[in-house]
Formats: C-alpha cells, sequence, structure tokens
C-alpha cells in the first residue's frame, strides 16, 4: 500500500493507513504493508506482495526506470492493483500506469452528498454491497470515459448531482495476467470508515489476488 505524493495530498491518508490495517485484521485474509518511501517499491518486494495498491497518490512519483519496469512485469505477470482516487490524478506521464490504472483524472466538479450505483452486483468485487447508497464524496471525472475499455462496477447517479451523463466511479479490468481494480471514491476520511467502501476494497483485494 503506497501513499506516496508528489502532488495534492489528501488528509485522508491518515484515515487509510488507519482503516486498512484494521481490515486486515477483521477479515484476516491479508497483511498491510504500508509505505510512503517510494525506494521500497523493488522486483524485490513486489515478488512477496499480492497485490499493489495506490491509494491517495499523486503526481508524477520518481520512480526510475527500472521500478517503473518492475511494477508493469508484476501486473502483466499476474500481480494485483488497486488504485484508490487520486490514483488516477497519479503518474500522468506514464502511460503503462495509466493503462493499468484505466484513466486519468479530469476534474472534481461536485463534492457533496450524491447517490452512487453498483452495476453489476454479481461481480465478488460488489458482494455484500448495497445497490445503490448516498455518500458525501468528491466525485471525479475522467479525461477519457473508461467504460470502452473496461468493467464498470459504480457509477454516480447523475440526477443525485443535477447533471446527465455517464460518469464510471469504479471498474476491473484485466492487464496481461494480471487484474487491476479501481475505485474513484476515497476523498473523504468518512468514506474510508464507511462499510460500503471497506467491503468493495476487502473484496476487490480477494478479487485482485485471484482468490476468486
Ligand atoms: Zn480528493
Amino acid at each position: 500500500m503506497l501513499t506516496a505524493t508528489a502532488g495534492f495530498r489528501h488528509d485522508s491518508i491518515g484515515a487509510a493507513r488507519e482503516v486498512m490495517p484494521q481490515l486486515a485484521g477483521q477479515t484476516r485474509t491479508f497483511t498491510v504493508t504500508a509505505t510512503e518511501d517510494l525506494k521500497t517499491i523493488t522486483p524485490a518486494t513486489l515478488g512477496s506482495t499480492d497485490v499493489l495498491m495506490f491509494a491517495l497518490t499523486s503526481g508524477e512519483l520518481a520512480f526510475d526506470a527500472a521500478q517503473k519496469d518492475a511494477i508493469a512485469a508484476f501486473v502483466q505477470n499476474g500481480g494485483g492493483f488497486i488504485g484508490v482516487h487520486s490514483a488516477t490524478d497519479t503518474l500522468y506521464n506514464w502511460p503503462e500506469y495509466g493503462r493499468i490504472v484505466g484513466a486519468y483524472f479530469k476534474e472534481h466538479p461536485w463534492t457533496q452528498e450524491a447517490a452512487v450505483r453498483i452495476e453489476d452486483a454479481a461481480h465478488p468485487i460488489s458482494s455484500g454491497v448495497p445497490a445503490s447508497f448516498r455518500l458525501l464524496e468528491e466525485f471525479y471525472t475522467f479525461r477519457q470515459n473508461p467504460r470502452p475499455l473496461v468493467h464498470v462496477l459504480l457509477s454516480l447517479d447523475p440526477a443525485s448531482v443535477g447533471a446527465a451523463g455517464d460518469f464510471p466511479l469504479a471498474w476491473t479490468q484485466t492487464v496481461g495476467r494480471g487484474r487491476s481494480y479501481y475505485n474513484a471514491l476515497g476523498h473523504f476520511d468518512s468514506t474510508w470508515r464507511d462499510a460500503r467502501f471497506q467491503r468493495q476494497l476487502t473484496n476487490a483485494i480477494a478479487w485482485t489476488a485471484g482468490r476468486q
């Protein structure tokens, strides 16, 4: 779990780093190694990792070429990737990363309570998550709608923000032999403490790790 930033730094990083080990302790299905130190992302550490999670990362993180190769190879060869919230506001200048996370952030037109909808209730990541629910969030839009390239699991109900259009908020895809999941929620501490968000993340860890 990487929470390093080279751009905007979310206040909710503290909550994220608190909640993920709590979920690990509750579910006993995974353990978390949280780091802010890019140097710890190496072929060796990735070799003992099932899922690489970019949580609230931002900007042009200063990975060297060998690290980028190692991350890309990790996913291509069957490693899991999870991106959360500003993981799409990260590494714009590394197109392979953009393919792994699925889209790049464009803007956040709505910071308010709104409704979100599960689009694929049968997907393992949706298990135990209500079909629709309301929450306070900073809702993202993306430079390109990722829908043609990914499997959308969660989207914004546009009517709930007085808008029209298609606004995917979470999705899966396969990248080589690896599985990737992105969830655009997570701006506020309250989201990280929200059981409906937590359920998606714990399910996503199992799915991206290839256990489901
Ligand atoms: Zn945010």
